[in-house]
């Protein structure tokens, strides 16, 4: 159940980018490259469990699945090397290319409010 670690890592970083003294969380987003093998849906399933007792708890989570992509280091065009492809380049047939994405795990954006004060 690796999700809740990449859950506890997302909860982290967004506490580190807000005021958690005076902010609470209310929304976070997440781009995941889907050669991490995390499940956006799973890591939305325990989020929740994550966010407890954070500045986060009860905060909305959305994912973006980022697909794989890689540039072809022959004729510099993106595609998208796969086992249908046998990871050639489909415009020159070339086997050497950089992966562009795929592999991010990255909180990209939070929005926070300020705590009303307890009277
Ligand atoms: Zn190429």
């Amino acid at each position: 159940m690796h999700e809740l670690s990449y859950c506890i890592s997302l909860v982290n970083m967004a506490c580190e980018n807000a005021d958690t003294d005076k902010e609470t969380i209310t929304e976070l987003v997440a781009d995941v490259g889907v050669m991490t093998g995390v499940v956006p849906e799973y890591l939305i399933k325990y989020f929740p469990e994550a966010a407890k007792g954070t500045a986060a708890e009860g905060a909305v989570l959305t994912v973006n699945q980022v697909p794989v992509e890689g540039e072809c280091l022959d004729c510099k065009k993106s595609y998208r090397p796969s086992a249908e492809n046998g990871y050639s380049c489909p415009y020159c047939k070339s086997l050497k290319f950089d992966l562009k994405h795929g592999r991010e795990f990255e909180l990209i954006n939070i929005k926070v409010k300020k705590r009303s004060r307890e009277v």
